[in-house]
């Protein structure tokens, strides 16, 4: 298994996961098509299907174009409502907290806090190559607690450091709402490390407060088992099986 990164910042988020097999599980639908169908060598008919957060263009805006080329794409049920409002497709709705097989692969969704007016889920992705991944973007922080789940792989935002933010911009307060802090991403991830935990992908990365040089570095620091660290960014391939040949 391995995932890769197209897009994971506000201008458009896009991941796929490719198993050895090469079935795909896309991630969120918010970067072109075209280059969906790059990152992935064209094997359009190797994807099982497409999980998207919420309703955000950059998580959603190239729904439509999944669905056209036979792609099934999952959502929470008022992502869908939300979404076949913005471009007359309908979605898949899957409940929070059920289990659904897509493909070979696990998805559950659980709701995270982002947007007061609007659902946003993450997901815990299971699959035999790879055991748990826990993914989550834009969200304030996470209720729940998935210590004792003991998971392999991390996809957690960390979109700002306060000491980056400036104050003096309008409404920042406004646009911090709802995204994850550097401080609450490394709680987190510490609650969350154990042996088994094998790479932490930091996603979502503010353009202005962000500093991925600096989240990774403080991401390593707070790792105690030495899980592999990341920054999400186009072209990044990451090794996520559990079997380490
Ligand atoms: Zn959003």
């Amino acid at each position: 298994m391995k995932l890769r990164v197209l897009g994971s910042s506000s201008s458009g988020n896009s991941y796929a996961l490719i198993s050895d097999s090469g079935e795909i599980l896309a991630i969120e639908a918010g970067v072109k098509f075209m280059d969906f169908k790059k990152m992935i060598d064209w094997k359009i008919a190797n994807v099982s299907g497409c999980i998207v957060s919420h309703e955000h263009g950059d998580h959603a805006r190239y729904i439509k174009d999944f669905m056209k080329s036979g792609i099934p794409v999952y959502t929470a049920f008022e992502t869908q409502t939300a979404l076949e409002t913005i471009t007359g497709e309908r979605t898949i709705a899957i409940p929070p907290r059920r289990t659904r097989q897509i493909g070979s692969f696990t998805v559950t969704p659980f709701n995270v806090p982002h947007d007061t007016e609007i659902e946003c889920y993450g997901y815990l992705i299971e699959h035999e190559e790879m055991g748990k991944l826990l993914f989550l973007t834009d969200l304030e922080y996470c209720r729940y607690d998935f210590s004792n789940m003991k998971v392999e792989h991390i996809m957690v935002e960390a979109n700002y450091s306060m000491d980056l933010v400036d104050r003096n911009e309008p409404n920042y307060e406004h646009r911090l709402r709802g995204h994850m802090s550097l401080y609450t991403a490394l709680k987190f991830i510490q609650k969350n490390d154990n042996p088994a935990l094998r790479n932490v992908v930091l996603i979502h990365l503010s353009d202005t407060s962000g500093d991925p040089a600096l989240f990774l570095q403080r991401t390593k620091k707070t790792i105690k088992y030495g899980a592999n660290v990341y920054v999400a960014e186009k072209g990044l391939e990451v090794d996520m099986n559990l079997c380490p040949f």
